[in-house]
């Protein structure tokens, strides 16, 4: 009966894709735009039985209960490599062996924990999840091994018996590293306690999360009558899940901010307790604050680095900012008979109103020459005239994939073929994850025969299903998140690396943004939008105007937007520096908000317990601010004259996305734009970039008047 069922799903849509080839040669749509255009192919089967490759052709998947021998496997595989490292005759480098070690869990780990998010089948998903359990319980006991880690050190401290290169060298150390998060260095008594700390904050971080997103019900009195309709009403409460950024209503605006963070005892018992515990675990680990811990390995290299960072763009973007909220606050005062000055429940409702007033931005009007299939073309323009590549829509096979509407994509060079494979799970559905994200499947690395193991990824995002009527099109915002996730995946394709360690987005965290944040300059560039956004109907391209508009809609406000971010990250280095803190951690709040903001804070309200990035990022929240001044200065000084230019899409393959995190990001970035990166080398473009988006507003607004 099931294989009955996928038959005739197969032959159907095994039909629609014979019908996208007609359909091409009426029109001057690209293949790879019109499969985007249309639901995904699959391939037919001929004969009667159905062959099931499996997911991602992995013939043990084809049941669910492959995961079983899929983790029973890698425990196996595990065993030899841990007894290969403690063998005196070994006959390759330590890191080589530790390299395998940890692909043999990431293959099974990493493809369990996708599917255990993303595959709508409760039996798949729950064997995953039973598998991500299995292994993590392999990787708990293996950092406690006392053996392997003295392998590993040993070859550290007195080199390997094998000459090593710097690659070598590097990846060594950061295998070190993660192990010693688990304080195995450590005498026992404190190994136990680094244990103890690393299960508590992983529970306490939990905790956080759910209560920052928990909506906040407080009775129906508390909100003023005449903007209850504004609100969600059960029964004697009123419920509060969000701030109402976009409602017109000022009174409505600062309702819902000041009960939303309001101050939440609970909450602030967690958050307390998990920076306090940081701090012990770092210090526990030798480092002196938990900031210096997570900095380890990462661009900006240490906190006093970041702080500096911070300070100098905060300092410079000054000018600008007060600019922005005179201007805001203008808006508020010519738009409502409040004489109230400017709050921070208003920026994201004046930011609205501009695009709108000014740009005529925020219409449906952009989405017609946005389909996804001329989105996904101009991508392999973009692609193709930068590296040379071509992404080629390749049907999948009965089995391969978790859900329908799955596209595939081989990625393709023209001179040195298949580099790797990008699934696109693109489409909404119920269950899915309503978060845009890159998964690696499988990390690229080299292969003891000296083949390549090619990496696979997936790439999750949330665009409106096609209708009968029309293909998905996308908003901007969704052809931006497109760019983004598609510059994490062509780090993954195109990161050449020795070892699946650090193979593309397995770098430090304040580098893994670069060449998703660079690909965002790219998909705001009128001439690359030119390239593509053509209308789904008539092909008409997308007139100069609305080019115009579409992209100088990025640069509102661009100065304050940024001012927050920058307060934030600030936020996030103090609470995770040395404790005890000076004040609590809401007058540090305060202090900072004042400081760094140009809103003040307003009393009684508690941002910060609602900021569940404290958990993720950990002291690494200046990550997005440090990748986007390195994107901002790789786009000015290699793509902003010329963004097609094949010899700087060449540099930037060989000098940064090839490395992936097999080289410190600082010296590699250093390196490829000849500068060292200082705080002021890094502010420096992103402030020059700040100021021509003002001039860019200011013309258009000019020319509206
Ligand atoms: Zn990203």
């Amino acid at each position: 009966m099931k294989f009955l069922l996928k038959s005739s799903i197969s032959a159907l849509y095994h039909t629609k894709w014979k019908d996208c080839i007609s359909r091409l040669s009426v029109s001057t749509w690209s293949p790879l735009a019109t499969a985007f255009n249309t639901r995904p192919g699959r391939k037919l089967n001929f004969g009667a039985a159905i062959s099931n490759t499996g997911l991602f052709n992995l013939p043990e998947l084809r049941s669910h209960e492959g995961f079983y021998e899929l983790q029973n496997r890698a425990i196996q595989d595990s065993e030899r490599l841990i007894a290969e490292s403690q063998d005196p005759k070994r006959s390759r480098k330590m890191v080589a062996i530790f390299d395998e070690l940890s692909d043999t869990l990431c293959k099974v780990a990493d493809l369990a924990e996708f599917i255990r998010i993303a595959d709508p089948r409760p039996d798949y998903a729950q064997a995953a999840e039973d598998a991500c359990v299995s292994i993590s319980g392999i990787v708990e006991k293996l950092n406690t091994d006392r053996n392997l880690y003295s392998a590993l050190r040993n070859t550290v401290d007195n080199s390997d018996k094998f000459s090593t290169t710097l690659v070598d060298n590097h990846v060594s150390r950061l295998f070190l590293f993660d192990f010693e998060q688990c304080g195995i260095h450590l005498p026992e008594a404190q190994r136990q306690r680094v244990v103890h700390l690393n299960d508590t904050i992983l529970q306490l971080g939990q905790r956080f999360m759910s209560g920052a997103v928990t909506p906040r019900i407080v009775s129906k009195s508390v909100i003023p009558e005449s903007i209850r309709e504004y609100f969600t009403v059960e029964g004697e409460h009123i419920v509060v899940s969000g701030v109402f950024g976009d409602s017109p209503n000022p009174l409505a605006r600062e309702a819902a901010y000041k009960v939303f963070f309001c101050p939440d005892q609970q909450q602030e018992i967690i958050i307390s307790e998990l920076l306090r515990l940081r701090y012990e675990l770092a210090r526990t680990c030798g480092f002196p604050t938990y900031g210096h811990r997570a900095l380890k390995a990462s661009t900006a290299e240490t906190p006093s680095m970041v702080m500096e960072f911070l300070n100098t763009l905060g300092g410079e973007l000054k000018k600008h900012t007060d600019d922005d909220f005179k201007t805001m606050a203008e808006m508020k005062r010519s738009d409502s008979s409040f004489n109230t000055s400017l709050c921070p429940w208003d920026t994201a409702y004046y930011t609205q109103v501009a695009k709108r007033d000014w740009l005529q931005v925020g219409s449906s009007e952009f989405s017609p020459y946005l389909s996804l299939g001329s989105c996904m073309e101009g991508l392999n323009t973009l692609v193709n005239k930068l590296y040379g590549i071509s992404f080629v829509n390749d049907p999948v096979e009965t089995g391969e994939v978790w859900a329908e509407d799955i596209y595939k994509l081989a990625v393709t060079h023209e001179e040195e073929g298949l580099l790797g494979h990008i699934y696109c799970d693109f489409y909404e559905r119920k269950g899915k994850p309503n978060q845009d994200c890159h998964f690696t499947i499988r990390g690229g690395k080299e292969l003891p025969d000296g083949s390549y193991q090619n990496p696979i990824v997936v790439l999750m995002l949330n665009f409106p299903t096609p209708r009968w009527s029309s293909p998905s099109l996308l908003t901007p915002g969704m052809l931006e998140n497109l760019f983004h996730e598609m510059g994490h995946a062509m780090h993954s394709m195109l990161a050449r690396t020795k070892y699946q360690h650090v193979t593309g987005t397995r770098c430090s965290t304040d580098f893994a943004e670069v060449p998703s944040v660079l690909m965002e300059y790219f998909a705001a560039d009128p001439r690359v939008l030119a390239s593509f956004a053509r209308h789904f109907q008539t092909q008409e391209k997308m007139p100069d105007d609305m080019l115009t508009r579409l992209c100088a809609s990025k640069h509102l406000f661009a100065a304050s937007e940024m001012q927050l971010q920058v307060f934030y990250s600030v936020l996030d280095q103090v609470y995770h520096g040395a404790h005890p803190l000076e004040r609590s951690l809401v007058d540090t709040l305060a202090e900072l908000q004042n400081k760094y903001y140009g809103i003040p804070h307003v009393p009684n309200s508690a941002f910060h317990l609602r900021f569940s990035h404290l958990v993720g990022y950990g002291a690494k929240y200046y990550s997005y601010l440090l990748s986007r001044a390195v994107a901002s200065w790789i786009w000015y000084q290699y793509f902003e004259q010329e963004p097609l230019n094949r010899h700087s899409g060449e540099r930037y393959r060989r000098e940064c996305l090839a490395h992936g995190g097999g080289k410190p990001s600082r010296e590699l970035v250093a390196q490829f734009l000849g500068k060292e990166v200082t705080p002021s080398n890094l502010v420096y473009s992103l402030v020059n970039e700040i100021y021509k988006k003002r001039r860019t507003i200011e013309k258009l607004r000019n020319r509206k008047c």
